[in-house]
């Protein structure tokens, strides 16, 4: 596909609603939204877009991003195309970053391997869970991430975690850096017993995480030994709404759309949360979601 003389085998789309793309529902437009087929077709993408100075940023399903409502400069590349994951020896299973969470879990599943059950219910694909040091119960993938495969400068390197700094919901990069491939070591496991874990994760969300409406999950990182649930709760924010955005009434962490809220709206909600839970509790809380784009 051919679009704005950039072309490639995948999907090329102009002017595309980042809306349609992230699961808050908000977003301006990207200039050019390409979906890459495979590992070539994104570095001739790559390699198009530095010749004529395009800048570019990477995305996995969109659970964890807040678009401005401008939209973004420039293209936005999803790597959903690239989700091969391959069993290598010794218990570990490479993945490509387009390749989602739950995919894994079941593959690693049916080898009889587990070890990784708390992803299965993190929505999203493996290059934005490393991104993010996605992680549940206490555990994050980077504590069973062997190495990762990154394009660096538009040459591809490998890294092995020990060379890289990170924490909770945090992973060191360069700016410009994209997950390629991270491989994850994974333990022998009987298959049934993954298969409660899974279970019991995905009801546990079922039970306490269904706020009904559209949202990024956690929308603030919890600060040190606290849960910003309760300093937002502490704060009288639940249930407290900018425009369509709204602090959900099940769960205060998260952020909803309740009906045709805008980024604009988020924004607002967002600092005024923070506000006042830095005046109630003298805690400075950090979003966890990533905010993208331009203003309008
Ligand atoms: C209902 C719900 C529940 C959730 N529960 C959890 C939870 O329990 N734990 C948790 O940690 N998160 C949770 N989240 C947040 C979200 O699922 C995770 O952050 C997830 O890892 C995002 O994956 P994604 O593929 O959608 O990444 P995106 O949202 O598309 O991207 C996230 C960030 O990573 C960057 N990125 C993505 N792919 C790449 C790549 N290949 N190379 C370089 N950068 C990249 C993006 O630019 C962006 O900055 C939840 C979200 C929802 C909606």
């Amino acid at each position: 596909m051919s679009q704005a003389g950039i072309q490639i085998r995948g999907e090329l789309l102009l002017d595309e609603p980042m809306s349609r793309h992230t699961s808050l529902k908000v977003g301006g437009p990207a200039d050019l939204y390409a979906v890459p087929q495979d590992r070539d077709d994104l570095q001739q993408l790559l390699q198009q877009l530095a010749a004529q100075q395009i800048p570019w940023m990477a995305i996995g399903r969109g659970y964890n991003l807040l678009v401005r409502d401008g939209g973004v400069r420039g293209a936005v590349i999803s790597l959903e195309q690239l989700n091969r994951i391959e069993a290598l020896a010794g218990n570990k299973l490479l993945a490509e970053a387009g390749a989602e969470n739950l995919a894994v879990v079941r593959f690693g599943q049916q080898l009889g391997l587990g070890g990784v059950g708390f992803l299965a219910g993190i929505p999203g694909t493996i290059g934005g869970a490393i991104r993010m040091n996605a992680g549940a119960y206490g555990e994050g993938i980077l504590e069973r991430t062997v190495c990762m495969t990154l394009m660096r400068a538009g040459e591809i390197a490998e890294f092995c975690i020990e060379q890289l700094e990170y924490g909770y919901r945090r992973l060191e990069l360069l700016p410009g850096d994209l997950v390629l491939a991270a491989t994850l070591r994974l333990e022998a496991r009987d298959p049934a017993v993954t298969e409660e874990e899974i279970r019991k994760d995905l009801e546990l969300r079922r039970s306490k995480h269904n706020v009904g409406h559209p949202s990024a999950g956690s929308f603030f990182k919890n600060p040190a030994g606290q849960a910003s649930w309760r300093l937002i709760d502490a704060a009288g924010m639940r249930g407290v709404r900018v425009g369509g955005a709204q602090v959900s009434e099940v769960h205060s962490n998260f952020l909803v759309n309740s009906g045709g809220a805008t980024a604009a709206d988020f924004l607002k909600l967002s600092a005024r949360v923070k506000a006042a839970v830095l005046e109630q509790s003298g805690v400075a809380l950090e979003e966890e979601v990533r905010i993208v784009g331009d203003e309008p």
